[in-house]
């Protein structure tokens, strides 16, 4: 069914290093599935980066979440520079407007796509397919605990994780409802309720209670020791995996690291009730060694869109762009950037998703 006149304003955030060469490719690739759908994209684009930061002292303007607030969704390629800390570039433009958008899913495909080796031997594209849910603003993350005795012997420090009712449930919740979408009716709980005495039985319960609302799907808990290695030695047991945000740092980078090629990962920070807009990137950073040359893998980006439709409700569109990434990457007569073991350029590869869309 084709859906027509649909338009959305999108917020584009190139920022640092690649991120502003495999930006101009997803773009490419929206337009393209776009004129398929008879949907619209609008872009507004923003240059905030550590390039302004040095100039300005700023990653964003002071302003910067209300001229954000009104677009459907922010694509974000990469903010971080050599010379510029992390945190500035963390606290001074991509936590804030986690924030002020509560964004509470931080939302990861972990799926083995063709043409790719992974460093697990024995694994096909099918092995692994599976989500990471990850608690986005709470948990270990807090700001809460101290110091006590400060250069006495009986120095201290105290690290206070939170769990809320209400943070809890909702990831939980948007874990199971996500697997109902997808078709595969299974969530895995990530938890150390045999170490941590608190938080991780109280996850555990609320895991139970949230799990009695849906009958029809599956559950599994692992501890988070044992499930990092499962990641790697058995990753065809997972469907949607739903952790804290500690847990699910950790795990989301396990993932796709996994599969191969940090290029080509794509994530989502998102508010699924959509009051505020959702922030789509690629895992990878700006890659300051290879930025420049026109060669970094747009796969990444691409994806991130894709991830964005789906959450906009275009579906259909969405999975064309998956679709389409994963034809070109079986295709051996296509183009492959370096890391896939190729010689292409970013705009090569862009250009031939937007053709197989
Ligand atoms: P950040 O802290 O922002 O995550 P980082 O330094 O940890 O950044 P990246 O910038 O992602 O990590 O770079 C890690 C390595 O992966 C680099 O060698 C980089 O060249 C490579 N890399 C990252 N993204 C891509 C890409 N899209 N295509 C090809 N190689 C990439
Ligand atoms: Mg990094």
């Amino acid at each position: 069914t084709q859906r027509t006149g649909q338009s959305y304003e999108l917020a584009i955030l190139p920022g640092d290093g690649i991120g502003n060469e495999v930006m101009p490719e997803a773009l490419r690739v929206l337009d393209a599935v776009g004129a398929k759908h008879g949907i619209r994209f609008r872009y507004r684009n923003f240059d905030w980066n550590c390039e302004t930061y040095k100039i300005t002292g700023r990653m964003m303007p002071e302003d910067g979440l209300d001229r954000l607030r009104d677009h459907d969704s922010i694509l974000l390629g990469a903010v971080g520079w050599p010379g510029v800390p992390d945190h500035i570039s963390l606290w001074g433009l991509l936590l804030p407007i986690r924030r002020a958008f509560d964004q509470y899913v931080n939302l990861r495909p972990v799926r083995l796509l063709p043409g790719v080796t992974p460093p697990v031997r024995d694994k096909a594209p099918g092995d692994i397919d599976f989500w990471v849910v990850r608690e986005n603003t709470e948990g270990e993350y807090s700001q809460l605990g101290g110091r006590q005795g400060e250069g006495t012997e009986n120095e201290m420090v105290l690290q206070t994780a939170a769990f809320t009712r209400r943070g809890t449930d909702r990831i939980l919740r948007y874990a199971f409802e996500l697997a109902r979408r997808l078709g595969k009716p299974h969530v895995t709980s990530a938890t150390k309720s045999n170490g941590i005495y608190y938080s991780m039985p109280y996850w555990d319960e609320r895991f139970a209670a949230i799990a009695a609302e849906y009958p029809d799907v599956r559950v599994d808990q692992d501890h988070i020791d044992i499930l990092c290695a499962r990641f790697v030695m058995s990753p065809e047991r997972f469907d949607v995996v739903v952790a804290s945000n500690l847990f699910g740092d950790i795990l989301s980078d396990l993932g796709p690291g996994v599969t191969g090629t940090i290029g080509v990962a794509p994530s989502g920070n998102i508010n699924p009730e959509r009051v505020h807009p959702s922030t789509f990137e690629p895992v990878h950073g700006s890659a300051p060694d290879i930025a420049g040359k026109g060669i970094a893998n747009p796969i990444g980006q691409i994806w991130s869109a894709a991830l964005m439709l789906d959450h906009l409700g275009e579906a259909e569109a969405g999975a064309d762009v998956v679709a389409a990434i994963e034809s070109v990457l079986s295709d051996d007569s296509a183009p492959r950037t370096p890391d896939l073991g190729g010689t292409a350029s970013t705009e090569d590869l862009g250009k031939a998703v937007a053709a197989a869309v």
